[in-house]
């Protein structure tokens, strides 16, 4: 039922999970879901039954009452139901009913005794499962996870990439951080990954640019929230669309594969890899070198009693990089923050030359 998921041929659809935040209503999951099955762009059906909040008081999900919903709208669409567990009763109850497909939420990834309870109630179940990031940026915890669910020998285990908590940023309701999914993807290439731009945007507009982005990095597909009414809904009002919306926000996806086997472009690809291969290797031996320079100035340091940290001389170098990055098209941000992380490591090592 998840080949197009969990054995993906190199031509194969974005695979996509779509369906309300919360079950709310049979009729409201019955309406939805067969909506979405109608834009015949969907492959699974998702739904929160239990739905961790915040703070106590708001809708905290129809609980074990919607599974029903969720089988008949299985049954009436030919789509498969997933369902986020966070307990091993939810476990329970979801096989009970006949889930399909379960997820462990950003919240629960984020504790490793609820991992494990969830890991724990599916030995020997053979069940998909996908993991949702973390709320905060810890890689760890969301590998741990992988390994807690993957050492009771579930074998479809895949990542959904949520986005992540973080202070000071308006655009996103969770900011994306693309390059953690991606390093995700480098250390376990053969797991599944969707990204789920409703989480992130937290609201309508930004839907498709994230959804596309997401293509754009070779992700596997999207999870994506729809309401029939989606102003009404009872959780996350703001950024659900209707599944015609939906239809259409997918339609306009554009598809990009990894390979192909168009030889021009196989062999330009290859040319250009191969200069950024050159130019990082260039990069790396200026780097040693600039740091072999930084512990000679810390032996002078050391030989005159003078402090590492010299506030002048770093905004200098800072200043000047920056004119200099500008003028080769490089931004200041990515100026600073380059250079901040060769300045701490020129620091480190002046610091172990004055220890020696
Ligand atoms: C959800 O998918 O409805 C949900 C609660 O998401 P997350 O765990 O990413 O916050
Ligand atoms: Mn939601």
């Amino acid at each position: 039922m998840f080949r197009d998921l969990f054995n993906r041929q190199p031509n194969d659809k974005p695979f996509l999970i779509s369906g309300p935040c919360s079950a709310e209503t049979e009729d409201q999951v019955l309406d939805t879901c067969q909506r979405l099955a109608a834009t015949g762009k969907v492959q699974a059906l998702r739904a929160g039954i239990w739905k961790p909040r915040t703070k106590p008081g708001g809708f905290e999900g129809v609980g074990a009452k919607g599974l029903p919903w969720l089988k008949k709208a299985s049954e009436l669409t030919g789509l498969p139901v997933a369902v986020e567990v966070a307990t091993a009763k939810h476990v329970e109850d979801c096989l009970h009913f006949g889930v399909d497909l379960l997820w462990v939420g950003a919240r629960t990834t984020g504790n490793p005794f609820s991992v494990q309870e969830i890991a724990n109630s599916l030995r020997g179940v053979e069940i998909p499962v996908l993991v949702k990031n973390p709320t905060h940026a810890e890689l760890e915890l969301w590998m741990g996870a992988v390994e807690r669910l993957q050492g009771v020998g579930l074998k479809q285990v895949g990542l959904i990439h949520r986005g992540f908590a973080s202070y000071g940023n308006t655009d996103f309701r969770n900011a994306p951080m693309w390059h953690l999914p991606i390093e995700m993807k480098r250390r376990l290439p053969h797991l599944p990954i969707l990204n789920d731009p409703s989480h992130i945007c937290g609201r309508r507009d930004t839907l498709f640019a994230v959804a596309q982005q997401a293509l754009n990095l070779d992700f596997d597909g999207t999870m994506i929230e729809s309401h029939r009414d989606p102003d009404n809904a009872w959780s996350d009002a703001k950024q659900q669309i209707t599944p015609e919306v939906l239809g259409q926000l997918i339609h306009d996806l554009v598809w990009r594969h990894e390979s192909t086997d168009k030889k021009e472009f196989v062999t330009a690809l290859a040319s250009l890899r191969e200069q950024i291969n050159q130019l990082d290797a260039e990069v790396m031996q200026l780097l040693g070198r600039r740091m072999g320079i930084a512990e000679k100035i810390g032996q002078y340091k050391k030989e005159n009693d003078i402090t590492i940290l010299q506030t002048a001389r770093w905004n200098e170098v800072l200043e000047r990089s920056q004119r200099q990055g500008a003028q080769v098209g490089l931004t200041a941000g990515f100026v600073e923050q380059y250079l901040a992380a060769v300045h701490l490591e020129s620091i480190t090592r002046q610091n172990r030359v004055m220890e020696e």
